[in-house]
């Protein structure tokens, strides 16, 4: 591996070691420790300006061709749409009446052929006018960023410089993620677009310094959203359309509940006709009711809405298998002697791991074996964030320690392999799994419908409890690897999966 990436990985592992282990909060995606938005929203402002979103471009070789799409049958979408309006699905992206530009950014950029099955039911109904509201649930990897960028970008008046299109993202990664589709797809628009999001420390400007956002489309985090709102530096005036990515964890009382609902109410007091698209790959019963109530109470005009089923929300392509070792050091010598050792002739892998210091004693641990991994965690500098992020979409690390910040939406096609170190529970309930970030996770591995193996290692009597109610709520069985000590027995798994 590259000397740039040893070096990289050092500093990484310093500025884990330098992060303090923090009182556990709750907060999704990163326990033991804040989300940076929460302490974004007391901490001082820093520059937009210092992102360079140039520097997180997508690779093009990296990309899978169409027909790798993950697309649900037509079958197992239902759409439920409220008054008179007729949406028929779109077979090409020229009947949704996209302006020249915008086809050209989805056929020479993005080198779509047509819409995916989630694109093609979803996008009569966020385009086709009295512009409805939207409760969307789509599976990882089926292309439901397409239909909310799709969705600002065509909205978007060119000639009118303020911005009109909003959406929000509980982490920053996925902003970036999601401004890189932008910037793409809408290439040939002339659209501006900036990314809301806290900075690092170059070019810090207090909000009360900068200019008025003029984009038209802006991307970011609840808190540096808000504190742009309340600093009025950020109108919405003119928002025509409001996204919000991961809606469920955006709206959900242990997420970004009293944030959303503050941005909401922003808009709402100056623009009730605004558009809301909510989008994501997991609702659970109550956020889907509370959803739409707050669409209900908080804006004018009706909302349709577009359900995968539950079991389409696919763990298919995705081989899963449970490891059971004696203690936790037997752990780190799976992950060393057996999934590292075949990872790298396979491709990417992502281990996830519940807590911050859980991160960092792994990272630890596999870097003094000599092993060269990088790690993500909210406790770590924006920057720091930002270059592993970058590195890892670049292939330069190979693997790639993370808590549940990056669960949800990483959009990285080379990860194939994905290792939960530790299960995913409940941050109230420990005892019980939280299956919707199970799915998140396994959604890593196998984008776009192509292969991937998960490795679920247990440990503890609580460990094989929590694994069996996740094969429960899914209906699934897990494969068991016999032994954690047998290399056959992990070359056989990798196989079975298609990937050897
Ligand atoms: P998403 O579910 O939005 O994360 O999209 C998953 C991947 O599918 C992304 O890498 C997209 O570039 C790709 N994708 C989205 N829509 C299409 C499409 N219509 N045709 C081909 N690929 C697509």
């Amino acid at each position: 591996m590259a000397d740039t990436t040893a070096a990289a990985t050092s500093s990484v592992a310093k500025a884990v070691a330098e992060a303090q282990p923090q009182e556990t909060k709750r907060s999704w995606g990163d326990e033991a420790g804040a989300e940076p938005d929460h302490a974004a929203l007391t901490s001082d402002d820093k520059s937009v300006s210092a992102l360079n979103l140039e520097s997180l471009a997508i690779d093009e070789t990296k990309k899978k061709a169409n027909n790798f799409l993950d697309d649900p049958d037509d079958s197992n979408i239902k759409s439920v749409t409220v008054g008179d309006t007729m949406y028929t699905s779109a077979k090409t992206f020229e009947e949704l009446n996209l302006s020249p530009d915008l086809l050209k950014g989805l056929y020479v950029e993005m080198k779509f052929e047509r819409p995916s099955k989630i694109q093609a039911h979803s996008l009569p109904m966020i385009l086709t006018p009295p512009y409805k509201h939207l409760i969307a649930q789509a599976q990882n990897g089926s292309g439901k960023t397409t239909c909310f960028i799709l969705g600002m970008l065509s909205r978007v008046d060119p000639k009118l410089g303020a911005p009109q299109a909003l959406c929000i993202c509980p982490t920053r990664e996925l902003a970036i993620q999601n401004m890189e589709v932008l910037k793409k797809m809408g290439k040939y628009t002339g659209i501006t677009s900036e990314c809301a999001i806290p900075m690092d420390s170059t070019n810090y400007i207090p909000v009360s310094q900068r200019a008025p956002v003029s984009a038209q489309v802006v991307i970011g985090t609840p808190g540096t959203i808000n504190k742009w709102v309340t600093a009025k530096k950020l109108s919405m005036s003119y928002l025509k359309i409001l996204v919000f990515d991961e809606a469920d964890h955006m709206l959900a009382e242990s997420g970004f509940k009293d944030d959303s609902l503050r941005i909401m109410k922003a808009i709402n007091r100056s623009n009730p006709d605004c558009q809301v698209l909510l989008f994501s790959a997991t609702f659970d019963d109550a956020v889907r009711a509370f959803v739409s109530k707050i669409v209900r109470d908080l804006f004018r005009g009706d909302y349709n809405q577009m359900f995968v089923n539950k079991e389409e929300l696919s763990l298919e392509s995705v081989k899963q298998y449970k490891v059971r070792c004696p203690d936790e050091l037997a752990k780190i010598m799976v992950i060393k002697d057996r999934i590292l050792e075949l990872a790298n002739k396979v491709g990417q892998t992502i281990i996830f791991v519940r807590t911050r210091n859980s991160a960092s004693m792994l990272h630890k641990a596999l870097t003094e074996y000599g092993y060269e991994v990088t790690t993500i965690q909210g406790a770590l500098k924006q920057e720091d964030r930002d270059k592993i992020v970058k590195e890892f979409k670049d292939g330069l690390t190979q693997v790639l320690v993370s808590t549940d910040l990056l669960a949800r939406g990483f959009d990285q096609s080379l990860v194939n392999l994905v290792v939960n170190f530790d299960l995913p529970v409940k941050h109230d309930l420990p005892s019980e799994p939280d299956c919707e970030v199970y799915l998140h996770r396994v959604g890593r591995a196998g984008r776009f419908g192509r292969k991937g193996a998960v490795f679920n290692l247990l440990c503890r009597d609580r460990d094989d409890m929590i694994m069996a109610k996740i094969e429960k709520h899914f209906n699934m069985e897990v494969t068991q690897v016999l032994s954690w000590t047998s290399d056959e027995d992990f070359v056989a798994a990798l196989k079975k999966a298609g990937l050897l």
